[in-house]
């Protein structure tokens, strides 16, 4: 009896509190649009995480009828900073013991036990990663190299080659485009002009997430409420965090302030798109993030923040770019970054061959 092929691509995200595993199969579709979602552990230490991913890929396999004979090689998607590749380094949403574990070495040797055999591991930044996830869908079949700038709580960014991976960078600091500084002197909305907000990096020269995510959304409010004297949030005793959470759904309803604030981040993130496209010179343009969230936003609210990014961006652009730069929402929604570990598996492995 011959053994079976292996052709399937495991991919693992790690959340902090959440791991999700996908797979793919070797043409690079997607074995289930359905993610096996298990509990990271992290407060239970390195072993305990181990055992939550490993636990994943199993039921992942278990559920799509699936056995480890299959399994060709597997991704994880894990946040950094990494001290160097599959070695952590201290990081604001794990336990500080975890700052130099070896990861990839404990989850390999954990994956060979399981399997029965080694399986090859590659692993890498979740914002990367799930760039490499959202570029498969928009280049199909082309070699379009992509940018994705994804705004959630901070700015996710990554590049992906016409190979299909990420630029992750000499020291595995490549793309870490949230702390970029704006040029400052282009924003502003009516008011003179923004000051530079503080971000949770810490530098002081007024970096882009703080410009187009939820972390600068309280900044936001500071600067531009005052404008607003008889809005609800004037007179608001809630706290600040939950003032900057109620634009979003303010801005669907057509809220004066919450749009302005929408639009400058737009303006911001154009601005961003172009910075980088002086660099990069990327065919196509991503954008992920909650203001693009299908299930949280409107049409209309979407199609003015993304004409806002154009906008901004189109003066800073050469010809050539502006004529056929695309610029798209993001598709894949949560699936993105453990089917862009898979798929890095299953592009870094055929590179291996
Ligand atoms: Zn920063």
């Amino acid at each position: 009896m011959s053994s079976p092929a292996r052709d399937i691509f495991l991919g693992t995200d790690s959340g902090a509190t959440t791991s999700k595993t996908g797979g793919v199969f070797a043409d690079g579709t997607p074995v289930s649009l359905k993610l096996r979602q298990s509990s990271t552990n992290s407060q239970l230490g390195t072993a305990a995480v181990i055992a939550g991913w490993v636990e994943g890929a199993e039921g992942f396999l278990k559920d799509n009828n699936l056995g480890w004979d299959r399994v060709a090689a597997a991704g994880l998607a894990l946040p950094g900073p990494y001290r160097s590749y599959g070695i952590l380094e201290k990081s604001a949403n794990l336990p500080e013991s975890f700052a130099g574990w070896n990861f990839h070495a404990d989850y390999a040797a954990a994956l060979a036990k399981a399997a029965g055999r080694p399986i090859p591991l590659f692993a890498g930044n979740d914002g990367d990663f799930g760039g490499v996830g959202e570029a498969a869908r928009v280049r199909g079949e082309t070699k379009a190299t992509v940018l994705l700038l994804a705004p959630g709580s901070g700015l996710g960014a990554a590049y992906i080659d016409a190979h299909g991976l990420p630029l992750s960078g000499d020291h595995l600091s490549g793309m870490e485009a949230g702390h970029m500084p704006v040029p400052l002197h282009l924003l502003g909305h009516g008011l003179e002009k923004l000051p530079p907000f503080r971000c949770g990096c810490g530098r002081p020269w007024g970096c882009i997430e703080a410009y187009s995510t939820i972390s600068g959304l309280p900044q936001f409010l500071e600067a531009y409420l005052p404008r607003h004297p008889g809005h609800e949030l004037a007179a608001s005793t809630d706290t600040p965090k939950h003032k900057a959470l109620s634009l979003r759904g303010r801005a669907q309803k057509g809220d004066p302030l919450a749009l302005e604030i929408f639009d400058t981040q737009a303006r911001a993130l154009g601005i961003h798109v172009a910075n980088l496209c002086m660099a990069l010179d990327p065919g196509i343009v991503v954008i992920g993030g909650g203001l693009i969230d299908p299930e949280s936003t409107t049409p209309e609210f979407r199609q003015r923040y993304l004409d806002g990014i154009r906008r901004a961006a189109e003066p800073f652009l050469y010809p050539a770019q502006r004529a056929r730069l695309k610029i798209v929402p993001a598709t894949l929604g949560e699936l993105s970054q453990a089917i862009g570990a898979a798929l890095v598996a299953l592009y870094s492995a055929r590179a291996a061959a």
